[in-house]
């Protein structure tokens, strides 16, 4: 483990104090980073990847396919580079982000922020979506029906922007996409494929406001990002 490289990512996720144990450290095997094939078939409808990104917030419009819409302020479709390598998918918008229309702008978002920051990337060069796209009221999970009227959306996202890597943000999003219901700290750190892209689930950002002791295995999650992206010849890198 570097740990100059640790105390860089704590410092960037705003972590002034480190509490050290008392004890020397366990060293971490490092992260396999495999594609495993899924052998699952995945859930979501065929995607057509038509037209743009545009277009498809065109053909959600003032979107009332379920029990959502009445409560929300603004649908959030996504943001960021529409030719993303690597893309980050949550789980609904919160507050924030339903006065806003703009996904991981509250609190979560600003750790997000520093998470992609913490690989040398900006926030313009990924793109961001979440799977459902209204705010769940009270920020409650979402439920089955919601998530059966949306998914398709995030399907065809991902079809568009085809990034090289994409990482799934907690439970919701990572079960949702690999049609599983692992725990997701069984799945997390290890990539699978998402029709042909690879898929690593890390933990969601507010769950690291919770529990910031977490941040560790992130940073390992997205060192793993990072080498993969360059091993597949990512832009970013260059
Ligand atoms: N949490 C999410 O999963 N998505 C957001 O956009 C904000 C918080």
């Amino acid at each position: 483990m570097d740990v100059s490289e640790y105390l860089k990512f704590y410092s960037e996720l705003g972590v002034s104090h480190l509490k050290l144990p008392d004890r020397p450290a366990k060293t971490e095997p490092p992260v396999q980073a495999t594609v495993e094939a899924s052998s699952a078939p995945s859930p979501d409808p065929p995607a057509v990847p038509s037209g743009s990104l545009e277009a498809l917030r065109e053909e959600i419009g003032d979107c009332r396919r379920c029990k959502l819409a009445p409560a929300r302020t603004h649908l959030v479709f996504g943001s960021g580079n529409s030719k993303a390598e690597l893309m980050f998918v949550g789980e609904a918008p919160g507050q924030d982000e339903d006065l806003q229309g703009l996904p991981f702008v509250g609190r979560a978002g600003q750790l997000l922020t520093k998470i992609i920051e913490a690989i040398e990337l900006k926030r313009d060069d990924v793109y961001i979506a979440n799977i459902l796209k209204c705010r769940p009221p009270n920020n409650r999970p979402p439920e089955p029906d919601e998530i059966a009227a949306c998914r398709g959306f995030v399907a065809r996202q991902i079809e568009h922007i085809r990034p090289l890597i994409i990482v799934a943000l907690g439970k919701f999003a990572a079960q949702t996409l690999l049609d599983v219901e692992t725990p997701i700290s069984r799945i997390r750190g290890k990539f699978f494929d998402h029709r042909g892209i690879p898929l690593i689930p890390t933990y969601h950002p507010s769950y690291l406001l919770r529990n910031p002791s977490a941040k560790r295995e992130v940073w390992e999650d997205m060192k793993a990002v990072r080498e993969r992206l360059k091993e597949l010849g990512s832009s970013y890198y260059r």
